[in-house]
């Protein structure tokens, strides 16, 4: 990143220490260079800036101890158990223990220690008149009996992986500090950093390691996270920018081909259906080029909406492409185009890798002929050698699949001026959070369901009680409807577990539902099988499909009115909403089960109990945010910007705005010698996304 230096992109081989098998190990964090090194921030920090006597300390509290190492001694407890003590007093000459609940150092090393002064970081326990240390960590100061004083300071916690300790890492990166920090050259210009009060990157980087107080590391990491959103932002207002003085064409509907569409429907628009098929025939008008997101929870009918813009296209005699994220999703969608559209006289068609070159090249020559068509599409539209030279409009379903860069790709087709553009959203973000998410867009919310739909109801339950969930299952295949089972895995090495689609596939087939006919999908069958079970499903010939998240997003079987979610604690809440959305999509009374796996964790269970309390999907975003806390937010992780791992929107908001604005001068003059180096970071981002993306 830095790369005029020499240096920050060495492998971290360079520093001592690290032998291959510790590069190996980094390579798991991700970690290669110096570079990567530095910008592996602690999770947090121990408290070491003070040392206490033993008669100081607090029961239950962290403790930094010095004192002389005494004696050790270890006692098996279990056979798999064994118990490490050491006795030792402190300054003041009371006795203390440590106890490590394993065999810590070797004998030889244990008896080295003997004697020495140490120091000892560990939480306190007090109990039959003895203060001990559990797990400690320990430390030999370097003189025998002398009056060393400890390191004093906050010491950094690493997030690990096996074969690695902290101590390793601590010194790895005092090392990189030592040698590297001098050399570092700010992307910031020192007008920004003291337009905010910002450390240099030189000060940062150590504070953010090794801070003196913990003042000094929020200051840091305030550098870091203005850096982050000010990339963040430049990334998001790059296609405004590039983009302004571009037209889009002026796309009239005529009132009776929207008339005979929305005649020809089979349910009447829901009023929140109409006020956005408002919004966007009104954007359609303006040549200014729309770029607008629609958020609506699973099942409102964003599809509809969707329809009636690519409807005004075909009108027009322009083309239009609905992009979405995957291949099954894409074949779905485009039946449902095909029913709504055709019989109005016009043509919807399909494009995937997978369609073979034979139909392929013809399709792509009448395209690139600017013939008016729909196209339905994955990914495979985007390539460069996909030409739609009248395109007037680009739908991106689920759009928080796709990068920045691919939606500058697709927007950018028509061979003069822009598309107009539609983003599709079922998990809905937070207004605070669409700005960092998607950007300056408009947004259009459908805020009513289709009437006549009973809510869902959800339970949850154990594993053990899972002869009953699936006799619900079979209750509601006698009834006529059908059911989704979801199971986190395809099919664990080895293993027949009730947790794998396989697994429970063979299970149920052989038990409880081997009456009912049964159906799967996963990642691991190929594009055509997948299909012909989804059909199979759709039309009624499988009564039960066991699926892996394949199903998450947009599949639409009305008739579907169960679903039950294995191991449903390992799944996330927006997961788990999409999930359910597969069911109340017709008028049956539809259910929910959420199976909880074999050890699932409190946060796990708080997940299910908020899915046990609403079908809101904007009351679960919000609670979403809240148990994962603002820095890890649906949507941002997938959505193609770059990554914030230091910012808290929550703590952060003003520094967002602040950097929205920044980024703005930035990209109106890139090449001022302040604006250089942050406009070659938000370029070289957008390039990484748009190669991977295609690819
Ligand atoms: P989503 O917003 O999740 O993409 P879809 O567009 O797939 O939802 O619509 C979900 C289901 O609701 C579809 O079966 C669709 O035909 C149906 N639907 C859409 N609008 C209405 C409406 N106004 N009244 C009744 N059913 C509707
Ligand atoms: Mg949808």
């Amino acid at each position: 990143m830095y790369d005029a230096l020499v240096g920050l992109q060495d492998s971290v081989s360079i520093l001592k220490g690290i032998g291959p098998k510790s590069v190996r190990l980094l390579a798991k964090l991700d970690v290669h260079t110096i570079e990567d090194l530095l910008h592996m921030f602690p999770k947090r920090f121990e408290d070491r800036t003070q040392t206490s006597p033993l008669a100081a300390c607090t029961d239950g509290e962290a403790a930094y101890v010095t004192g002389i190492a005494e004696s050790f001694s270890e006692r098996r407890v279990r056979h798999d158990l064994t118990l490490t003590k050491l006795i030792f007093h402190d300054d003041a000459g009371d006795e203390g223990e440590a106890v490590w609940f394993r065999r810590v150092l070797s004998p030889a090393q244990q008896a080295r220690i003997i004697g020495m002064r140490i120091t000892l970081f560990g939480k306190v326990k007090r109990g039959y008149g003895k203060v001990a240390l559990q797990n400690p960590d320990i430390n030999v100061l370097a003189t025998v009996g002398g009056t060393d004083t400890p390191d004093l300071g906050l010491v950094p916690v690493y997030g690990l992986t096996d074969g690695l300790s902290q101590a390793n890492l601590r010194e790895w990166a005092e090392a990189a500090l030592t040698t590297y920090a001098p050399t570092l050259t700010d992307l910031l210009p020192g007008t920004l950093r003291a337009k905010h009060q910002l450390p240099h990157l030189m000060t940062a980087i150590k504070d953010m390691h090794i801070p003196s107080s913990e003042r000094h590391h929020e200051t840091a990491r305030r550098r870091f996270a203005f850096e982050e959103l000010l990339i963040l932002h430049g990334v998001l207002q790059s296609r405004r920018i590039l983009l302004a003085d571009k037209a889009a064409p002026v796309v009239n509907i005529d009132r009776p081909t929207f008339d005979a569409f929305v005649k020809a429907l089979p349910f009447e628009l829901t009023s929140g259906q109409v006020d956005v098929i408002d919004d966007v025939l009104k954007s359609l008008r303006q040549s200014s080029g729309m770029v607008r997101l629609i958020q609506g929870d699973v099942g409102c009918g964003k599809t509809v909406v969707a329809a009636v813009g690519l409807l005004a296209v075909l009108s027009c005699g322009l083309q239009g492409v609905f992009l979405a994220p995957t291949e099954l999703l894409a074949r779905q969608q485009l039946v449902v185009l095909r029913n709504l559209l055709e019989p109005l006289g016009f043509r919807v068609e399909f494009l995937s890798g997978s369609v073979p070159e034979k139909h392929r090249r013809p399709l792509l020559d009448m395209l690139a002929a600017g013939e008016p068509m729909v196209l339905v599409a994955t990914h495979a539209v985007l390539e460069p050698n996909v030409k739609l030279p009248r395109l007037a409009l680009s739908i991106i379903d689920e759009q928080h699949r796709f990068g920045v860069g691919q939606r500058n790709a697709l927007m950018t087709k028509p061979n003069d001026g822009i598309s107009h553009m539609l983003l599709m959203s079922a998990t809905p973000i937070p207004r605070t959070l669409t700005q960092v998410t998607v950007g300056d867009v408009d947004v259009s919310t459908i805020t009513t369901l289709p009437g006549g739909r009973k809510p869902i109801r959800t339970h949850v339950r154990g594993q053990e009680q899972r002869a009953k969930v699936y006799g619900g299952v079979r209750k509601v295949i006698t009834d006529g409807g059908q059911a989704y089972v979801v199971c986190p895995a395809i099919a664990p090495d080895g293993e027949e577990s009730l947790e794998s689609v396989v697994g429970l596939f063979a299970d149920l087939s052989r038990g409880w539902l081997s009456q009912c006919r049964l159906g799967m999908v996963h990642g691991q069958l190929r594009e055509e099988e997948r299909s012909q079970v989804m059909d199979a499903f759709r039309k009624g010939d499988i009564d039960v499909l066991l699926a892996t998240t394949v199903i998450e997003v947009g599949v639409d079987v009305p008739r579907a009115n169960a679903i039950v979610i294995e191991a449903a604690d390992q799944f996330g809440l927006a997961q788990l909403h999409q999930l359910r959305g597969r069911v109340g999509r017709g008028d049956q009374q539809s259910f929910c089960v959420l199976v909880t796996s074999g050890n699932p964790t409190e946060i796990g269970l708080q997940r299910l109990s908020v899915m046990a309390s609403t079908t809101d999907g904007f009351v679960i975003a919000q609670e979403d945010l809240r148990l994962r806390g603002p820095g890890d937010v649906i949507g941002l992780r997938q959505s193609g910007v770059p990554q914030l791992r230091v910012t808290d929107l929550a703590k952060d908001a003003d520094l967002s705005a602040a950097a929205a604005e920044d980024a703005r001068e930035v990209l109106k003059d890139p090449n001022h010698v302040d604006n250089c180096s942050v406009y070659q970071r938000i370029e070289a981002y957008i390039n990484s996304v748009d190669v991977g993306a295609v690819a």
